[in-house]
């Protein structure tokens, strides 16, 4: 079995891999950012466009904007060596979690908690409002 640094380390890879991908759908608006494709070392410049990315946001598919901050979240976290942690609890996150969702930042726990939390609010604030993916499919076909 591997070592969970080495499991993180792989994660890490399989996580700039996905930024990269998801910043190829950037690339026509924000062409020069895709050259710090350099693992974790370029991600503290990355964070200072962020700002840019909110503006970008708004032109993404909903789905591939949140994943992008959260793959971005996640990195920060793995130059802070925060990465694999709860940040609710401070407790590891499994490796078969982070595997499934590497860009998780909280255990199956927290997570559930926040998620009901968020259900409470949508469900009071009435808004009938479907997965985005979903909503995205069945808005072209009519
Ligand atoms: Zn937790």
């Amino acid at each position: 079995m591997m070592k969970r640094e080495d499991q993180i380390k792989s994660l890490t890879k399989k996580l700039v891999q996905r930024r990269r991908e998801l910043l190829e759908l950037l690339d026509g608006e924000l062409s020069e950012l895709h050259n710090s494709d350099d693992a974790v070392a370029g991600d503290l410049a990355d964070a200072a466009v962020e700002l840019d990315y909110a503006t970008v946001n708004s032109t993404l598919a909903e789905a591939e904007s949140d994943e992008l901050a959260a793959i971005q979240a996640a990195l920060l976290r793995v130059k802070e060596g925060a990465y694999g942690r709860c940040v609710d609890c401070s407790k590891n996150i499994p490796i078969d979690r982070l595997r499934k969702v590497p860009f998780a930042d909280k255990c199956v726990l927290c997570q559930e908690a926040k998620e009901s939390l968020q259900d409470s609010i949508r469900l009071s604030n009435n808004a009938p409002q479907a997965n985005p993916r979903r909503s995205r499919s069945t808005s072209s076909r009519t």
